[in-house]
């Protein structure tokens, strides 16, 4: 699949590692100017930014659980590159809470912070990119879900709310949106194979979760991008609302 994103600005959040890595190198490769966002892994930023192809594309530290960084994040990458054509909305965490063994402080403090980080980071980014998307009549904006939203997170139950509440903001924006030009889509992989899953996937339940497809693999990163890449590309308008599955048929919904 071809992509072309010359002379549009992609903003990229938590693109230091894992699936947002592969998000920056393959918007770079489509020609696109990147601009991507990390937590506090100055190192492993400016590894990807050494690898990207082309020039003029900038990493920019920001904790996003903070709105008012997320403001100023936004208007940095306006100040830079004069505009932001496409929002992937990547950025996120995984933290265990399991239900019977955590205390109430630790209970409120994971849902509290997977909220801020995996729903209100999204949905300040999308308000502060959208604004500035609006102005200049269109643009892109793309979530990167989970199938646990569908299928659960018994460990983690606030990601999974999280997760379900950055699809239904999709929909949501989506039709607000769409009069404005402004196309919203999510994309909900099964497990990757990243640092957020390395530790699940090298231990007794590896071959378990590889199982649950009939592949019985995990997702590359890159298989999660490519669906990311397409939710973003020119011709892809009328999927506006849609949430692409990429979880090899682990998980099955219609
Ligand atoms: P990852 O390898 O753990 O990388 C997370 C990225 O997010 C890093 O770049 C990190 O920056 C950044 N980040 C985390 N918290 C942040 C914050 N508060 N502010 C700014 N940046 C922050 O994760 P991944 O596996 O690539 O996951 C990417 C997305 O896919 C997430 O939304 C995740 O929920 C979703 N997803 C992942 C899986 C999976 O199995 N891996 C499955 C379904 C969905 P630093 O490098 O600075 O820490």
């Amino acid at each position: 699949m071809n992509f072309d994103f010359g002379s549009k600005v992609i903003l990229v959040t938590g693109g230091s590692r894992g699936i947002g890595r592969e998000l920056c190198r393959m918007f770079a490769e489509a020609g696109g100017r990147v601009v991507f966002n990390y937590r506090d892994n100055t190192e492993a930023a400016d590894a990807v930014l050494s690898e990207l192809q082309g020039s003029d594309h900038m990493a920019v530290q920001a904790d996003l659980a903070d709105p008012d960084a997320v403001e100023r994040l936004v208007g940095e990458v306006v100040d830079q590159t004069g505009s932001i054509d496409v929002l992937v909305n990547n950025a996120g965490i995984y933290e265990l809470h399991e239900f019977a063994g955590v205390s109430y402080p630790d209970w409120r403090s994971a849902w509290r912070h997977t909220i801020d980080v995996n729903l209100l980071a999204p949905a300040n980014l999308a308000y502060c990119a959208g604004r500035h998307m609006m102005q200049k009549g269109g643009g892109r904006i793309v979530n990167i879900g989970s199938r646990g939203a569908f299928r659960g997170e018994p460990k983690a139950p606030a990601y999974a709310a999280a997760k379900a509440g950055l699809h239904a903001m999709s929909q949501s924006l989506a039709q607000t949106l769409a009069p404005y030009r402004i196309f919203v889509g999510a994309v909900a992989p099964g497990f990757v194979r990243t640092d957020m899953a390395e530790t699940i996937l090298s231990g007794p339940e590896g071959d378990g979760i590889r199982a649950q497809s009939p592949l019985n693999r995990v997702a590359e990163p890159e298989e999660v991008a490519r669906a990311a890449l397409f939710l973003a590309s020119e011709g892809c308008e009328f999927l506006t609302g849609s949430i692409i599955d990429v979880n090899g048929a682990s998980y099955l919904r219609s």
